[in-house]
């Protein structure tokens, strides 16, 4: 083991001048002098909004990722000409760290506005919708016109008066507001029908965070749709993968350095500091899943051990199929509702989310499994996955099967963060610091805040600013 030597990085020291930061896209402005030598573990989002936080407040950074490329669970796949991002999809106008952080690592024009365009699979066909649009969806055949009556003189109105406790920024409010003791069914089913479960509720928990709306806390759909409501639809231009790719590269430009295809296996608190695969730092950042996190972590952290064993965590695989032509129909995301299908809750139609991802007149169909129906495609060959995608698929787009020229199985063994009822309230504790202890080691992760890129990015800018308050 040897020690790190401390780099002190004030606004004019490092292989960069102030000049070359400006230029490249390394703010100035929040450039400090903190003399700390900091690991993170984990190039997923969450580490790398940590760790570029670290390096511009002048810390000596190391990214551990055991991982071939960064960017975890937003990783983008490049196969013949295709992109394929296999997990994340799409960004959001809500993501603000996400923009900000984009902006200044200087690829602020990577993120472009996605068509919006989503279809619900109802009677036999898809029908167009702008999913969280009440204009959209009222106008419409995706649903019925009970819904539509209810939706107008009820639903709108309870997310309206409820605005202050539903924050996707800080979802424990939603526990306050007593809105976390039940699922987003149970609530759904007494308070405005079936309907609203099976076409709404539903589709969009299991489609986008692979959660069923019996599972899901009632305060995160609410606090889902509330955001959905003026939400705009965005991507980042050749693949998801774009985003970490930034800030890797500006971590790298900060003087920092990013390792991949670096496994950490344990994360040990030593005399002023911390012990990380044999290297001594004064503090680290784990941003890996909360399994994954648990086992680095053994009874380093015991507060945080304890909280940890209560984040639930579904494996999933999607499934890309590589067309010879595009996906017919103008609509991104084809939704399927509760019990219409067994294997698939949605279909992505990659070349049609504005983000260049599709080679010129080809296309790419992503299928996203339902939440029972993701973990059995976990190991599954090519092969085994388009037998069990193909029928439910090819129901909906009868051509597929002839247009298919090769398919890719992508398996997250930690894919899905599940928000259940109960664990808006829990989120509060973690809010306030108390998993830390004050101690050198600090956890990111989306389940810190909510289970998207901008959940992850913010609980990663958490930790950085903590260790940097420790100096
Ligand atoms: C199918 C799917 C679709 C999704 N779609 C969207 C979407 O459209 N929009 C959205 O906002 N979110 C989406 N998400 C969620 C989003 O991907 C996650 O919330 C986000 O990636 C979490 O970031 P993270 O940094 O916390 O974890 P991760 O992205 O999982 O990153 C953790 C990193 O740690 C690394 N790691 C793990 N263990 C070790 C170790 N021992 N040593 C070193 N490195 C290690 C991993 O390889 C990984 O790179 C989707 C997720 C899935 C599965």
């Amino acid at each position: 083991m040897y020690e790190r030597s401390k780099v002190r990085r004030g606004n004019c020291v490092g292989p960069h001048t102030e000049a070359q930061r400006h230029r490249e896209g390394i703010p100035l402005i929040g450039y400090g002098s903190v003399d700390t030598s900091v690991a993170v573990i984990g190039g997923g989002p969450a580490g790398l909004a940590a760790a570029f936080s670290l390096v511009r407040a002048g810390a000596s950074v190391v990214v551990f990722e055991v991982e071939a490329g960064v960017g975890g669970r937003t990783r983008t796949d490049v196969v013949d000409g295709y992109r394929i991002d296999g997990g994340t999809q799409l960004f959001g106008t809500h993501y603000r760290r996400v923009l900000a952080l984009l902006g200044e690592a200087g690829a602020g024009d990577g993120m472009v506005r996605a068509p919006g365009r989503d279809a619900l699979w109802r009677k036999g066909r898809a029908h167009e919708v702008v999913y969280g649009s009440p204009t959209s969806m009222l106008a419409s055949g995706a649903l019925p016109l009970g819904l539509k009556m209810k939706l107008g003189a009820q639903y709108l109105p309870f997310l309206q008066r409820h605005g202050s406790g539903l924050d996707m920024d800080a979802l424990e409010h939603a526990a306050d507001a007593g809105m976390d003791g039940e699922s987003a069914a149970a609530w759904g089913e007494r308070e405005i029908g079936r309907d609203f479960v099976d076409l709404l509720a539903h589709p969009l928990l299991a489609t986008l965070y692979g959660i069923g709306s019996e599972e899901a806390s009632a305060g995160f759909y609410h606090a889902l749709s509330r955001q959905g409501l003026t939400l705009q639809v965005l991507a980042m231009r050749g693949g998801a993968g774009g985003f970490c790719d930034a800030l890797a590269g500006a971590v790298r430009r900060g003087g920092g350095e990013v390792r991949t295809g670096a496994a950490v296996s344990a994360v040990r608190r030593v005399e002023g500091g911390v012990d990380v695969a044999g290297e001594r730092f004064d503090a680290a950042v784990v941003a890996v899943p909360a399994p994954a996190a648990l086992g680095l972590l053994g009874d380093a952290l015991p507060a945080a051990s304890e909280w940890l064993r209560g984040v639930r965590v579904r494996p999933t695989a999607t499934v890309a199929l590589l067309l010879d032509r595009p996906v017919p129909g103008r609509f991104f995301g084809l939704s399927f509702p509760r019990g219409e299908t067994r294997v698939v809750a949605a279909a992505c139609a990659e070349e049609n989310k504005g983000a260049a991802v599709v080679p010129e007149g080809r296309g790419l169909l992503l299928a996203i499994p339902t939440p029972a129906a993701g973990e059995a495609l976990l190991d599954a060959s090519p092969d085994d996955a388009l037998r069990a995608v193909l029928p439910e698929l090819a129901h909906a787009i009868p051509t597929l099967s002839r247009t298919i020229q090769d398919v890719r199985v992508y398996p997250w063994r930690h894919g899905w963060t599940l928000f259940y009822p109960g664990y808006l309230a829990r989120l509060r504790a973690a809010r306030d610091g108390a998993l830390e202890g004050g101690g050198p080691i600090a956890l990111a992760g989306d389940y810190l805040y909510a289970p998207t890129v901008e959940g992850a990015v913010a609980a990663g800018l958490d930790a950085a600013r903590r260790i940097i308050a420790r100096g």
